[in-house]
């Protein structure tokens, strides 16, 4: 199925005519009709897939009290109960996967490889994951209740599995939710609601409001129990304050500018590859990407040449083409951002992909070697396919480089040695580290940063204790105290 034919997106279109091009918002297990608000648009074509409607704090509020009202009998549900309507909402999103997959490609440019095999099935299997969660809880977390109402604020970069990854154990803990997917990328949110009402969630438990930056700070104002929020640590920094003696739950899954270490007896066949996996995945539109290469100076001129080799390697283009590595990047805006940021630092080498690169909204895989530990290229998130590197020469100069950031989100280090990796593992600020291997996520894992990539963990127990609160039922005592 890797064949040169582009993917069909002829359901897609269909889908988003059968709305007439143009969504409201679903709340209270409906959709509303659709109002003024924004375009969202193809990447890679620049065509205009749907109007998309902006809730203002008015709607916000309507999405909340529908919430507010769904919950009790929600989290009355038996974990059984809740888990049927979980695993119906995994089977549908298996069932309508190459829709999903599609829809997701267009709206922020990935390629539909990445969508099909990653993107869809992982948030698939957070569905399925949680959904035994929500079984288990009545035997394991009988003193946890949920906290309520959840607003959720989530990102383009992987829209559908963002939204997973806030759901699902929301819903598992007996929460209900309004969430806010970005604007660029609001469809398959869109998509995700309307399962909803084929899976038997009861109206009002799941909540999707549509809108840009001022939408998301009116849901954090609103009458919610907990913000659970996904983006920039810039806007995270804004909503912990907006947030702070609220008496709101607050947790943030921030930026990152991860260190990518190869030491000098690593595989560096395989490194290259990881490597290339770990900053060109999603055009580098990744929070956790390997976006900081700090290899061993005895190898590092050998590694950049087979680097090199595997960049110009890369192809480049129409993301709805199977054979595509690397697709568009989500907007102009960003893209904008991106050269500006690299054209716009005058230190270091700079190395781009000799690949033929198509018009509008592509950005080349790019190398900058020979930096400095203090240049903005080194400590500012680039977030696109834009790689820094610099070199070191002993273990502890690789460590005081990789944790020499404000972020710790992920870091990677590629070693045959293992007592050498069970070193340097525990001394690297990241929320994981993955050793040989990058960009491994698992539903039963928590994934989060530290420092300045945020607090909280979605995924794993921490996941899930996340979205309730201690609850003590204390009976009256057999004996009378004396
Ligand atoms: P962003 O912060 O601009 O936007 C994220 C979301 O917040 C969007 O839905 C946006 O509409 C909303 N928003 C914007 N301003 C807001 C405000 N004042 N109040 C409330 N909501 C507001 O980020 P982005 O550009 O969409 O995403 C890229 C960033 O997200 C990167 O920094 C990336 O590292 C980070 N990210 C982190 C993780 C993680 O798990 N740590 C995952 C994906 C992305």
């Amino acid at each position: 199925d890797y064949g040169p034919a582009p993917e069909s997106n002829a359901e897609a279109l269909e889908w988003i005519a059968t709305h007439g091009g143009k969504f409201g918002h679903f709340i209270g297990g409906a959709f509303t009709k659709p109002a003024k608000g924004f375009e969202t648009r193809n990447p890679a074509t620049g065509a205009v897939l749907a109007q998309v409607s902006q809730a203002d704090s008015k709607v916000v509020a309507e999405a909340v009290a529908a919430a507010r009202k769904a919950q009790p009998k929600w989290a009355a549900l038996p974990g059984h109960g809740r888990a049927k309507v979980l695993y119906a909402l995994a089977r549908l999103l298996q069932k309508h996967s190459r829709l999903f997959a599609v829809l997701e490609s267009m709206d922020n440019g990935k390629p539909i490889r990445e969508a099909r095999d990653i993107d869809i099935p992982l948030a698939t299997r957070h569905f399925y994951y949680h959904a035994g969660m929500a079984q288990l809880m009545e035997a394991e977390l009988a003193d946890r209740a949920a906290l309520g109402v959840c607003g959720q604020i989530i990102p383009w970069n992987f829209p559908l599995l963002m939204l997973a990854w806030k759901i699902a154990p929301a819903l598992a803990m007996g929460n209900t939710v309004v969430l806010k997917p970005a604007e660029y990328t609001p469809l398959t949110a869109l998509l995700f609601a309307q399962i909803c009402d084929e899976a038997g969630v009861p109206a009002g438990v799941v909540n999707i409001i549509t809108g840009d930056g001022e939408t998301g700070a009116a849901l954090v104002e609103a009458e919610v129990d907990k913000v659970a929020f996904t983006g920039s640590t810039e806007v995270g920094r804004a909503i912990r304050r907006a947030t702070a003696g609220t008496g709101k739950s607050l947790t943030l899954e921030l930026g990152g500018k991860s260190p990518y270490i190869v030491f000098d007896d690593a595989d560096l066949d395989s490194a290259v590859e990881g490597l290339v996996d770990a900053i060109w995945f999603n055009q580098g539109q990744v929070c956790c990407a390997g976006s900081r290469l700090l290899v061993h100076e005895a190898v590092a001129e050998d590694f950049y040449k087979r680097l090199k080799v595997r960049m110009d390697g890369l192809r480049i283009g129409d993301p709805l083409d199977k054979c595509i590595d690397v697709g568009a990047v989500v907007d102009p805006v960003q893209l904008a951002q991106i050269t500006s940021m690299v054209d716009g630092c005058s230190e270091g080498e700079v190395y781009r992909a000799d690949t033929p690169l198509p018009e509008g909204c592509f950005y080349p895989p790019t190398l900058i070697t020979g930096l400095s530990a203090a240049s903005p290229l080194m400590q500012e998130e680039i977030f696109g396919p834009v790689l820094v590197s610099t070199t070191f020469r002993t273990p502890v100069e690789a460590v005081e480089l990789a944790n020499n950031t404000r972020y710790g989100l992920a870091a990677t280090l590629w070693t045959e040695n293992v007592n050498l990796a069970l070193d340097i593992a525990p001394k690297l600020a990241a929320g994981v580290v993955w050793v040989n291997a990058t960009n491994l996520f698992d539903a039963a894992a928590g994934f989060g940063g530290v420092r300045e990539s945020g607090f909280g963990r979605e995924g794993g127990w921490e996941g899930l204790l996340a979205y309730t609160k201690p609850k003590v039922a204390l009976k009256g005592a057999a004996v009378p105290v004396p």
